[in-house]
């Protein structure tokens, strides 16, 4: 377990962290921030393209926690992936966050000016430099994976993906365990179209716990971190609370197997892989 954040550790990776995307008023993502810090949750999951970099430096600069002690990731979007534009985005990051590493940085899509020689070579400069922590990419299939790995000479820590029980990525969690990178699951409550699923509103009534702790249950115990968004302190201690929830095998394997597939992020620039 990782001591820090009282959750299983994944390589430095905290299980549980709060999303950001759409918590787009400056003061109300602020306060998220520093709920969910003060709350126990040691990984915050933001975005240059979200908008709200200095409301979360702001969050954790207010929150009664050690920068050291959080997991903090931002992802360059898909017109700043130049080799000079990563230097130029980082550090304007850096500045809007309050920080002056990250723990990852991650490539929010391979799409637009991604080239993964040139990016990734700027992003192993900001690596070998002590900058980034951690690599990361995100919506990447295993073609691009692999692309990226032939010409990285640091590892890719992590592949940021939309994983829930109604897309639960079977392939892709293979793919990535058998070369060693961690998941990050996004979207993990799909976008609050958990509570309609009856298999897991059958098994959160069992155990006496929302749908939204049953998915978050559901992917820690498969070994995937997820980075539920909540904007309220209701919502942000609901979420912290599944981390006290163990599901059977079998409850696990009703919900792996519930069958749709709903790809609520779909952009016309995705992978075309899909
Ligand atoms: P999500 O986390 O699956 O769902 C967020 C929605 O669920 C919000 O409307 C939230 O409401 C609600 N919610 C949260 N906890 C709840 C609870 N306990 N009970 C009832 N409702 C609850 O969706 P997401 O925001 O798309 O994904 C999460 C994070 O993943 C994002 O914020 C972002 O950081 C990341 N992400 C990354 C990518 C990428 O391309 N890398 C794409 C999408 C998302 P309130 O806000 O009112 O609490």
């Amino acid at each position: 377990m990782d001591e820090q954040s009282g959750a299983p550790d994944r390589s430095g990776i905290p299980a549980l962290g709060l999303g950001t995307w759409q918590n787009d008023d400056p003061e109300e993502c602020r306060e998220s921030v520093r709920i969910a810090l003060e709350t126990g949750y040691r990984h915050i999951d933001t975005a240059r393209m979200y908008g709200n970099e200095t409301a979360v430096g702001r969050g954790i600069a207010a929150a009664d926690v050690d920068r050291e002690s959080v997991f903090l990731g931002t992802k360059l979007w898909t017109d700043e992936l130049g080799y000079d534009d990563v230097f130029e985005a980082t550090a304007e990051s850096l500045g809007r966050l309050g920080t002056d590493y990250l723990d990852i940085l991650y490539i929010h899509w391979p799409a637009g000016n991604y080239d993964p020689e040139s990016t990734l070579a700027a992003f192993e400069e900001l690596y070998q430099d002590g900058i980034i922590e951690r690599i990361g990419v995100s919506n990447f299939e295993p073609r691009q994976l692999e692309a990226a790995r032939d010409v990285l000479g640091a590892p890719i820590s992590a592949n940021q993906i939309e994983i829930h029980p109604l897309l639960p990525q079977r392939r892709l969690r293979e793919y990535c365990r058998s070369v060693g990178i961690e998941l990050v699951a996004y979207s993990p409550l799909a976008k609050g179209e958990v509570f309609g699923i009856d298999v897991l509103s059958a098994i959160a009534a069992d155990h006496g716990v929302s749908e939204a702790q049953v998915s978050l249950a559901w992917l820690r115990q498969r070994g995937l971190a997820a980075i539920p968004k909540a904007a309220g302190g209701e919502h942000i201690r609901e979420n912290w609370a599944s981390l006290e929830l163990e599901l059977s095998d079998a409850e696990l394997e009703r919900i792996e197997v519930i069958g749709d597939e709903r790809r609520l992020v779909d952009p016309d620039f995705a992978p075309n892989a899909w």
